[in-house]
């Protein structure tokens, strides 16, 4: 087991989910470049390879392919909640279980958990993503 420090900020180093064209899912990267605020290359913890960091499959709309199970679980969910009073992510604002945003990349989503105080487990219809809130 290796201690981990901060996995609350993105820096190289740091661990952040992203797309892997290897083992074409979405799986956890280390970071091993970043170009601003964006990692630019990362490693995939499950195959080791290097590639340029990547949020979801590349050129396929988030959500084509949902498993029935997600896709019934996210639904829930949002039936579950207040749709219409969805907001769109900032990092700056805060979540609470059951708030519903509105993602520019990963579309609508439903805040699940609360993570470190820093972050949120957001489910979208494509899968769970772990946001920063509060910052
Ligand atoms: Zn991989």
């Amino acid at each position: 087991m290796k201690t981990e420090t901060s996995k609350s900020e993105n820096r190289p180093g740091g661990t952040i989910d992203g797309w892997c064209g290897k083992c074409k899912l979405v799986l956890a990267h280390t970071i091993e470049a970043m170009i601003g605020e964006k990692p630019a290359r990362v490693h995939c913890n499950t195959c080791g390879a290097q590639h340029a960091y990547k949020v979801n499959e590349p050129g396929k709309a988030t959500g084509t392919q949902p498993t029935r199970t997600r896709a019934g679980r996210y639904k829930t969910l949002l039936k579950d909640s207040d749709a219409s009073a969805a907001k769109n992510y900032s990092p700056k604002d805060r979540y609470q279980p059951g708030d519903v945003l509105e993602h520019p990349s990963f579309g609508r989503g439903v805040a699940t958990a609360v993570k470190d105080g820093t972050k949120i487990e957001v489910l979208f219809e494509g899968g769970s993503k772990l946001l920063v809130h509060g910052r």
